[in-house]
């Protein structure tokens, strides 16, 4: 099975108690076969990850060194110890009952085994009673993911290009809200497990121990070009509205005063620090346009009847799209719909409201060249900032489009206007990224192969842990609140 693999997990009659998403620490389980049946009631893998807190985060080219340390209660012959970074994503749709959940295992990398002439792990492949093995690991957070992780039909080479880069850690966050919904998720560990040959040709190997200890992943992309957003005849941009006018009034039944028109820049991307718990502030700039009505004759008549901006309230909605089989189109810009099959879920997160301050670019109203029949137009520019939240119990993470999940941003703006004190909205797309070097140099990131009886991982597909993984991380997600279809 490639790593690019997406399967549908069947709910069968067997329980599954343990959760990955409460398990921060390492732990270490032996593990279930049909041929093999072991008993290590005191078999330990303790996974330490050297500098870790149960905070940290890892972003992109950050190392991940510790050792795996291991004991066993009786002489145990091994194969193979296998020892990884996986990421993986689940979606589970309640709609469809039978399918637990599909999991997506986009990452794996692969520690590849110590030179030859080192002693670990022992090289009679026997793991000794009460001796305690210490087994070194090495691993860089990749910039991008494997090819193979994406080989599913994609409407345009950009979104399998955002699809080879790591979703950031999504809805294993502890204590911290990252506004995702519970039927979606992306997480992170390092894993080890101890694999013997199984007594049958062709089988895969048998995993008699293993640990994991989960990682908490917010990568670093590069900026988006802004979206090209077009209005007028056929719109079909359903998520974002960068223009809007309105007719306004004195009153309801009172005469037109003319015709106001708002037109927002997209805003440039917001940067989070690398641990998440800063974020810059989305600059907005607004373009307004006034056509006064032709009943306003005069020039004076005109200068009154300029509508001024009583208020404008920011709102910064987190929607994430989700789905059960790949998104070969990005879910929040036309596509043609045959690439997502059937809608795709989503869940938005907008608790977070404020009135922004704003302010009016000098000489605020400037009428415009006055044309032969052409009634006067008058503009101006207003600028305002506003400050995302970012605190200890939320958190924001990055932009991202994946095989299975997406997360964007969307900026709603209301604005209050007029001497009848109308509204218009606006929804701009808002890209949020974390601030970082991706340039850094390859000598920097970690020692080569043999420096230091390390070896940098390599890409690999392992079966095994391919199919056992599901028992280990599989979860009963809840069925999430407010997921509209
Ligand atoms: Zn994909």
């Amino acid at each position: 099975m490639p790593t690019g693999k997406i399967r549908a997990v069947l709910a069968g009659p067997k329980i599954r108690s343990r959760s990955l998403r409460a398990t921060s620490h390492g732990s270490a389980t032996t593990c279930d076969s049909s041929h093999h049946h072991h008993h290590h009631h005191r078999a330990r893998i303790e996974i330490r990850i050297t500098n870790h807190y149960a905070a940290k985060t890892y972003t992109t080219h950050a190392p991940i060194t510790g050792v795996a340390v291991l004991s066993v209660p009786r002489d145990t012959p091994f194969d193979r110890i296998a020892i990884q970074l996986a990421g993986f994503a689940a979606t589970r749709n309640y709609m469809t009952p039978e399918i637990d959940q599909v999991l997506h295992h986009f990452l794996l990398l692969d520690m590849p085994p110590p030179p030859p002439g080192t002693a670990l792990p022992p090289r009679d492949h026997v793991l000794r009673a009460g001796q305690t093995y210490a087994l070194p690991f090495h691993f860089v957070v990749p910039e991008r993911l494997p090819i193979g992780s994406c080989g599913h039909r994609c409407e345009h080479a950009s979104v399998r290009e955002h699809h080879l880069r790591l979703p950031p850690t999504t809805g294993a966050w502890g204590d911290r809200d990252d506004g995702s919904p519970e039927t979606a998720r992306v997480q992170y560990c390092v894993s080890v497990a101890v694999l013997q040959q199984s007594a049958y040709v062709g089988e895969e190997p048998v995993c008699v121990l293993r640990g994991h200890h989960e990682v908490r992943v917010l990568p670093v992309y590069p900026e988006d070009a802004p979206l090209d957003i077009e209005h007028g005849a056929g719109q079909k941009w359903p998520e974002y509205k960068l223009a809007a006018s309105k007719t306004l009034r004195k009153s309801l039944v009172a005469r037109k005063l003319g015709v106001l028109s708002v037109e927002a820049a997209q805003p440039s991307v917001v940067l989070l620090s690398s641990d998440a718990r800063q974020a810059s502030s989305a600059r907005i700039a607004l373009t307004l346009r006034f056509t006064p009505a032709r009943s306003v004759q005069g020039a004076a008549d005109e200068e009154a009847s300029l509508p001024t901006v009583h208020s404008i309230s920011a709102k910064l909605v987190a929607k994430t799209f989700y789905n059960t089989s790949h998104m070969g189109a990005f879910p929040d810009r036309p596509c043609r719909h045959e690439l997502n099959f059937g809608a795709s879920m989503h869940y938005s997160d907008s608790r977070r409201t404020a009135d922004v301050p704003f302010t009016w670019a000098a000489g605020g109203w400037q009428r415009h060249h006055k044309q032969v029949d052409q009634p006067t137009a008058w503009a101006a520019t207003v600028e305002a900032a506003f400050q995302l939240p970012a605190d200890h119990k939320r958190i924001l993470l990055p932009s991202f489009h994946s095989c299975l999940l997406s997360r964007i941003y969307i900026l709603r703006l209301a604005l209050s206007l007029g001497p009848g004190h109308g509204s218009v909205t606006l929804s701009l797309p808002l890209q949020v990224i974390v601030q970082g070097d991706l340039s850094v140099p390859r000598h920097l990131v970690g020692p080569e192969r043999g420096d230091v009886g390390v070896a940098l991982p390599s890409y690999m597909d392992h079966l095994f842990l391919q199919n056992r993984f599901d028992d280990e991380m599989n979860t009963h997600m809840p069925l999430a609140v407010g997921i509209i279809i």
